[in-house]
């Protein structure tokens, strides 16, 4: 028999914004708190080995992040300043099983 569990967050599980460098002598990693505004730009270069992170030559990811986490925080603070009929959850994705 197979079961599956499905795992939901609410918005309000979202505390932060980790982002980690992926170069293999960096390991760089900054954990921003969400509710404070974010600076996307301070986020173009990883602060240790300097490599690009949200900005490259011809790509750009900072507006991306600055509109998501924007979108989240707006979210959040609609949801709690009114009596909705809905609860407004977000599924992820049931976690590897390590075999
Ligand atoms: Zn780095």
């Amino acid at each position: 028999m197979t079961t599956q569990t499905k795992k939901f967050i609410t918005p309000e599980d979202v505390i932060g914004l980790r982002i980690k460098c992926s170069h293999s002598q960096c390991q760089a990693e900054i954990v921003l708190p969400i509710d404070k505004p974010l600076e996307a730009k301070n986020l173009a270069f990883c602060p240790i080995c300097r490599r690009p992170w949200l900005r490259e030559e011809h790509n750009s990811l900072e507006v991306a992040v600055d509109h998501a986490v924007q979108a989240l925080t707006n979210l959040k603070s609609g949801l709690k300043s009114g009596h909705w009929n809905f609860a407004l959850t977000l599924e992820i994705k049931p976690e590897e099983s390590a075999e």
